[in-house]
């Protein structure tokens, strides 16, 4: 999604279905969308379901948590997760865990993420 965007910013939330046990990803319903700025409206989950990341692209620019993501972040509790350098065949990765204005980040992004990520070269 995010690589299908670049440049735009885009995103999307990792939900958790409790009934069914299954991760599901849900595109957020972009209002507007720049090299540098993303505004949208949050993704209607089902019943059962429940946000596990927060998820946005930065397009061309690498990932980290900018002081607009702060401001955004700041009065919820979740995971953020950012991806950028979108074009590459390696986009880069930031997380970070958000408990109303606390922001603790994670270390490393697991490996298995960026190998997911990893643009394969058309045989
Ligand atoms: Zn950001």
């Amino acid at each position: 999604m995010a690589r299908a965007a670049h440049p735009l910013e885009t995103g999307a939330w990792i939900v958790w279905n409790v009934e069914t046990k299954q991760f599901r990803l849900a595109p957020v319903r972009v209002l507007s969308q720049g090299t540098g700025s993303l505004k949208y409206e949050r993704p209607e989950l089902f019943a059962g379901e429940l946000r596990v990341i927060d998820c946005h692209s930065h397009g061309t620019h690498p990932a980290f948590f900018s002081s607009t993501d702060d401001e955004d972040d700041r009065h919820e509790t979740k995971f953020a997760f950012v991806v950028g350098n979108c074009a590459s065949s390696v986009p880069s990765m930031a997380m970070r865990l958000c408990a109303k204005g606390i922001f603790e980040d994670v270390e490393r992004v697991p490996s298995s993420w960026y190998a997911a990520a990893k643009l394969t070269e058309a045989a």
